[in-house]
Protein backbone atom coordinates (compact mmCIF):
# COMPACT_ATOMS: atom_id res chain seq x y z
CA UNK A 1 0.00 0.00 0.00
CA UNK A 2 2.92 2.41 1.25
CA UNK A 3 4.64 1.93 -2.23
CA UNK A 4 1.62 2.50 -4.37
CA UNK A 5 0.53 5.64 -2.34
CA UNK A 6 4.52 7.30 -2.72
CA UNK A 7 4.06 6.44 -6.52
CA UNK A 8 0.74 8.04 -6.73
CA UNK A 9 1.72 11.01 -5.11
CA UNK A 10 5.34 11.55 -7.18
CA UNK A 11 3.53 10.56 -10.07
CA UNK A 12 1.26 13.52 -10.28
CA UNK A 13 3.42 16.36 -10.18
CA UNK A 14 5.67 14.42 -12.82
CA UNK A 15 2.52 13.92 -14.89
CA UNK A 16 2.31 17.52 -14.26
CA UNK A 17 5.86 18.47 -15.08
CA UNK A 18 5.97 16.09 -18.14
CA UNK A 19 2.96 17.88 -19.72
CA UNK A 20 4.56 21.35 -19.21
CA UNK A 21 7.72 20.58 -21.31
CA UNK A 22 5.42 18.85 -23.95
CA UNK A 23 3.66 21.96 -23.83
CA UNK A 24 6.90 24.32 -24.34
CA UNK A 25 8.33 21.83 -27.22
CA UNK A 26 4.98 22.29 -28.69
CA UNK A 27 2.29 24.59 -29.05
CA UNK A 28 3.75 27.46 -26.18
CA UNK A 29 7.56 26.98 -28.37
CA UNK A 30 6.75 30.68 -29.54
CA UNK A 31 5.25 32.28 -26.68
CA UNK A 32 7.05 33.31 -24.14
CA UNK A 33 4.68 34.65 -22.01
CA UNK A 34 3.11 31.04 -21.86
CA UNK A 35 6.24 29.30 -21.89
CA UNK A 36 7.52 30.86 -18.70
CA UNK A 37 4.16 30.90 -16.83
CA UNK A 38 4.72 26.95 -17.84
CA UNK A 39 8.18 26.82 -16.10
CA UNK A 40 6.63 28.70 -12.93
CA UNK A 41 4.04 25.61 -12.53
CA UNK A 42 7.03 23.00 -13.66
CA UNK A 43 9.21 24.97 -10.72
CA UNK A 44 5.81 24.62 -7.66
CA UNK A 45 5.88 20.74 -9.19
CA UNK A 46 9.08 19.77 -8.94
CA UNK A 47 9.26 21.54 -4.87
CA UNK A 48 6.45 19.40 -4.31
CA UNK A 49 8.14 16.54 -5.36
CA UNK A 50 11.13 17.37 -3.33
CA UNK A 51 8.96 18.31 -0.42
CA UNK A 52 7.54 14.49 -0.35
CA UNK A 53 10.85 13.31 -0.83
CA UNK A 54 12.50 14.93 1.98
CA UNK A 55 9.28 13.87 4.33
CA UNK A 56 10.11 10.51 2.83
CA UNK A 57 13.71 10.32 4.17
CA UNK A 58 12.08 11.95 7.36
CA UNK A 59 9.87 9.17 8.02
CA UNK A 60 12.75 6.64 6.96
CA UNK A 61 15.45 8.18 9.30
CA UNK A 62 12.74 8.47 12.38
CA UNK A 63 12.29 4.79 11.42
CA UNK A 64 15.88 3.91 11.75
CA UNK A 65 16.26 5.43 15.53
CA UNK A 66 12.97 3.96 16.46
CA UNK A 67 14.84 1.52 18.59
CA UNK A 68 17.31 3.90 20.40
CA UNK A 69 15.79 5.94 23.53
CA UNK A 70 17.23 9.48 23.00
CA UNK A 71 20.22 10.55 25.10
CA UNK A 72 20.22 14.34 25.17
CA UNK A 73 19.03 16.62 27.53
CA UNK A 74 16.69 18.98 26.04
CA UNK A 75 15.82 22.19 26.57
CA UNK A 76 12.34 22.60 25.10
CA UNK A 77 11.77 26.29 25.48
CA UNK A 78 15.14 26.80 23.22
CA UNK A 79 13.84 23.68 20.66
CA UNK A 80 10.59 25.90 20.31
CA UNK A 81 12.56 29.35 19.80
CA UNK A 82 14.65 28.08 17.40
CA UNK A 83 11.42 26.26 15.35
CA UNK A 84 9.43 29.66 15.10
CA UNK A 85 12.53 31.42 14.03
CA UNK A 86 13.23 28.73 11.29
CA UNK A 87 9.31 29.32 10.14
CA UNK A 88 10.01 33.11 10.64
CA UNK A 89 9.00 33.47 6.83
CA UNK A 90 6.41 30.98 6.40
CA UNK A 91 4.35 32.99 9.65
CA UNK A 92 5.29 36.51 8.13
CA UNK A 93 3.48 35.30 4.64
CA UNK A 94 0.73 33.68 6.28
CA UNK A 95 -0.45 36.66 8.26
CA UNK A 96 -1.45 34.40 11.25
CA UNK A 97 -0.27 35.76 14.50
CA UNK A 98 1.80 33.16 16.70
CA UNK A 99 2.24 34.05 20.65
CA UNK A 100 4.37 31.92 22.74
CA UNK A 101 5.30 32.79 26.21
CA UNK A 102 8.05 30.90 27.52
CA UNK A 103 7.67 29.26 31.14
CA UNK A 104 9.98 30.17 33.80
CA UNK A 105 12.26 26.66 35.27
CA UNK A 106 11.24 24.11 32.67
CA UNK A 107 13.45 20.60 33.47
CA UNK A 108 15.24 20.00 30.40
CA UNK A 109 13.47 16.79 29.25
CA UNK A 110 15.45 13.35 27.62
CA UNK A 111 15.08 14.06 23.75
CA UNK A 112 16.81 14.22 20.46
CA UNK A 113 16.83 17.74 19.58
CA UNK A 114 16.64 17.69 15.76
CA UNK A 115 13.59 15.21 15.69
CA UNK A 116 11.46 17.25 18.68
CA UNK A 117 12.35 20.67 16.44
CA UNK A 118 10.91 18.52 13.58
CA UNK A 119 7.44 17.94 15.56
CA UNK A 120 7.29 21.43 16.60
CA UNK A 121 7.58 22.56 13.00
CA UNK A 122 5.38 20.17 11.79
CA UNK A 123 2.53 21.47 14.61
CA UNK A 124 3.52 24.74 13.96
CA UNK A 125 3.49 25.00 10.31
CA UNK A 126 -0.13 22.66 10.25
CA UNK A 127 -1.55 25.60 12.55
CA UNK A 128 -0.50 28.33 10.46
CA UNK A 129 -1.38 26.69 7.01
CA UNK A 130 -4.77 25.69 8.38
CA UNK A 131 -5.68 27.95 10.86
CA UNK A 132 -6.33 30.77 8.55
CA UNK A 133 -4.43 34.66 7.72
CA UNK A 134 -5.65 37.11 10.28
CA UNK A 135 -5.99 34.21 12.85
CA UNK A 136 -4.34 33.71 16.14
CA UNK A 137 -2.30 30.31 17.01
CA UNK A 138 -0.74 30.09 20.56
CA UNK A 139 1.50 27.83 21.64
CA UNK A 140 2.25 26.69 25.30
CA UNK A 141 4.33 24.42 27.47
CA UNK A 142 2.83 23.11 30.81
CA UNK A 143 4.85 22.37 34.15
CA UNK A 144 5.74 18.93 34.68
CA UNK A 145 3.07 17.13 35.79
CA UNK A 146 1.85 13.54 36.58
CA UNK A 147 0.36 11.73 33.29
CA UNK A 148 -1.56 8.67 33.86
CA UNK A 149 -1.24 6.68 30.78
CA UNK A 150 2.25 6.85 30.75
CA UNK A 151 2.53 6.89 34.59
CA UNK A 152 5.06 9.17 35.05
CA UNK A 153 5.57 13.38 35.13
CA UNK A 154 5.46 14.71 31.35
CA UNK A 155 5.46 18.55 29.60
CA UNK A 156 2.56 19.12 27.24
CA UNK A 157 3.22 21.06 24.31
CA UNK A 158 0.30 22.68 22.93
CA UNK A 159 -0.59 24.63 19.54
CA UNK A 160 -3.25 25.91 19.16
CA UNK A 161 -5.30 27.40 16.42
CA UNK A 162 -8.59 28.97 15.89
CA UNK A 163 -9.20 27.52 12.16
CA UNK A 164 -11.97 25.49 10.50
CA UNK A 165 -11.03 22.36 12.70
CA UNK A 166 -11.61 18.57 11.88
CA UNK A 167 -14.94 16.38 11.75
CA UNK A 168 -13.97 13.77 14.94
CA UNK A 169 -14.59 10.85 12.87
CA UNK A 170 -10.95 12.15 11.03
CA UNK A 171 -9.20 12.43 14.22
CA UNK A 172 -8.12 8.65 14.74
CA UNK A 173 -6.87 8.56 11.16
CA UNK A 174 -4.71 11.81 10.81
CA UNK A 175 -1.01 10.46 11.81
CA UNK A 176 -2.05 7.86 8.80
CA UNK A 177 0.68 8.25 5.77
CA UNK A 178 -0.86 9.99 3.46
CA UNK A 179 -4.26 10.74 4.97
CA UNK A 180 -5.96 13.94 4.61
CA UNK A 181 -9.10 15.82 5.48
CA UNK A 182 -8.97 17.80 2.30
CA UNK A 183 -6.63 16.94 -0.30
CA UNK A 184 -6.87 19.69 -2.25
CA UNK A 185 -6.45 22.39 0.16
CA UNK A 186 -3.61 19.90 1.42
CA UNK A 187 -1.46 20.19 -2.00
CA UNK A 188 -2.52 23.72 -2.05
CA UNK A 189 -0.99 24.63 1.13
CA UNK A 190 2.46 22.42 -0.52
CA UNK A 191 1.45 19.43 2.29
CA UNK A 192 2.95 16.09 2.04
CA UNK A 193 0.15 14.56 4.09
CA UNK A 194 3.06 12.90 5.75
CA UNK A 195 3.62 15.85 8.71
CA UNK A 196 1.79 13.77 11.57
CA UNK A 197 3.06 10.51 10.44
CA UNK A 198 6.56 11.98 11.45
CA UNK A 199 5.10 13.66 14.76
CA UNK A 200 3.69 10.51 15.67
CA UNK A 201 6.46 8.11 14.79
CA UNK A 202 8.90 11.15 16.78
CA UNK A 203 6.67 10.97 19.80
CA UNK A 204 6.46 7.53 20.26
CA UNK A 205 10.49 6.85 20.09
CA UNK A 206 10.47 9.53 22.86
CA UNK A 207 8.10 7.08 24.67
CA UNK A 208 5.29 9.91 24.26
CA UNK A 209 2.09 10.56 22.77
CA UNK A 210 0.37 13.03 20.64
CA UNK A 211 -3.50 14.35 21.19
CA UNK A 212 -5.69 16.19 19.49
CA UNK A 213 -8.34 17.84 20.11
CA UNK A 214 -10.86 19.96 17.39
CA UNK A 215 -14.49 21.30 17.21
CA UNK A 216 -15.76 22.48 13.80
CA UNK A 217 -15.64 25.95 12.71
CA UNK A 218 -13.99 26.63 16.18
CA UNK A 219 -10.07 25.31 15.99
CA UNK A 220 -7.89 22.45 16.38
CA UNK A 221 -5.20 22.03 19.21
CA UNK A 222 -2.33 19.19 19.09
CA UNK A 223 -0.57 18.67 21.83
CA UNK A 224 2.72 17.08 22.31
CA UNK A 225 3.05 15.01 25.70
CA UNK A 226 6.60 14.24 26.43
CA UNK A 227 7.79 12.25 29.27
CA UNK A 228 10.09 14.38 31.57
CA UNK A 229 12.56 11.47 32.67
P1 LIG B 1 -0.28 17.79 5.35
O1 LIG B 1 1.07 17.77 4.75
O2 LIG B 1 -1.37 17.46 4.37
O3 LIG B 1 -0.54 19.02 6.15
P2 LIG B 1 -0.26 16.29 7.90
O4 LIG B 1 0.09 14.86 8.13
O5 LIG B 1 0.56 17.32 8.59
O6 LIG B 1 -0.28 16.51 6.32
O7 LIG B 1 -1.79 16.49 8.30
C1 LIG B 1 -2.75 15.56 7.80
C2 LIG B 1 -4.08 16.27 7.56
O8 LIG B 1 -4.64 16.68 8.81
C3 LIG B 1 -3.95 17.55 6.74
O9 LIG B 1 -4.02 17.28 5.37
C4 LIG B 1 -5.18 18.34 7.20
O10 LIG B 1 -6.31 17.92 6.47
C5 LIG B 1 -5.37 17.89 8.65
N1 LIG B 1 -4.82 18.87 9.63
C6 LIG B 1 -3.63 18.81 10.26
N2 LIG B 1 -3.48 19.83 11.12
C7 LIG B 1 -4.62 20.56 11.04
C8 LIG B 1 -5.09 21.76 11.70
N3 LIG B 1 -4.35 22.41 12.59
N4 LIG B 1 -6.34 22.20 11.35
C9 LIG B 1 -7.10 21.56 10.45
N5 LIG B 1 -6.71 20.43 9.79
C10 LIG B 1 -5.48 19.94 10.09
Amino acid sequence: DFVANVSHELRTPLTAVIGFIETIKGAAKDDKAARNRFIDLMLSEALRMDRLVGDLLALSRVEATARMRPNEMVNITNVLKSSLSSLRHVIEKSGVTVTFKPADNLPAIPGDEDQLRQIFNNMIENAVKYGGAGKAVEITVTDPARDAQLRGDVLRVSVQDHGKGIAAHHLPRLTERFYRVDTHRSREMGGTGLGLAIVKHILSRHRGRLEINSALDVGTEVIAVLPTE
